[in-house]
């Protein structure tokens, strides 16, 4: 080959997305997203990612607009599809979400959703990476605004996402759990949210 680039491979962790999904222009005229296009069960998987495993190093080199679809699935671990957008990468942030990690890898129904609603999680329930931090203006009213690397962190990310972080992030959360019972103070949830407040 001429300019020594080697051939396209197919992607070690093949993606899926639900049948049950399709990909569309956002309602609000922002962007592409994923909406149903059938009732859904809670419970039920909605997609899994797939890509390559890369580091942090890699995700640093990599354009912001590549960056958007990059899921952080451990410590120093982020599956990314690098030459091009796998159709779970269509799936938007919400400050409060329909959907919830299973896994690292897999996304499940919070609850039922309905016809014509996009589907969405949390970010924060993924990523902790200063590079993954982004501006959000989804139009819920707990709105955070800007999601941020510690937000899996705070109090009231916690909750709403309860059992449905990924599993890096919630063994932090664990430990964060376990220094708090520990004698510092009783109270989990509100020292979770000081220590936000960085
Ligand atoms: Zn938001």
């Amino acid at each position: 080959m001429k300019d020594g680039t080697p051939p396209r491979t197919e992607e070690p962790y093949p993606s899926y997305l639900s049948p049950k999904l399709a990909i569309q222009p956002c309602h609000d005229g922002r962007g592409t997203g994923v909406y149903a296009a059938e009732p859904i069960e809670k419970g039920e998987l909605l997609a899994v990612w797939g890509g390559r495993i890369i580091d942090r190093a890699s995700v640093a080199k990599l354009a912001p607009a590549e960056r958007r679809y990059v899921l952080q699935v451990g410590d120093d671990r982020y599956l990314a599809s690098l030459d091009h957008v796998d159709p779970p990468d269509y799936i938007n942030h919400c400050c409060h979400p329909n959907g919830g990690l299973r896994g690292e890898d897999q996304l499940v129904a919070m609850r039922k959703i309905a016809v014509g609603e996009e589907v969405s999680f949390d970010y924060a329930t993924t990523d902790s990476c200063s590079l993954l931090e982004f501006a959000c203006e989804c139009p819920k009213r707990s709105c955070r605004r800007r999601v941020s690397a510690d937000d899996w962190r705070r109090a009231d990310v916690q909750a709403r996402n309860r059992g449905y972080f990924s599993p890096y992030l919630q063994r932090r959360i664990d430990a964060l759990k376990r220094v708090v019972r520990g004698g510092v103070a009783t109270d989990g949830a509100r020292v979770a949210f000081r220590q936000s407040d960085r």
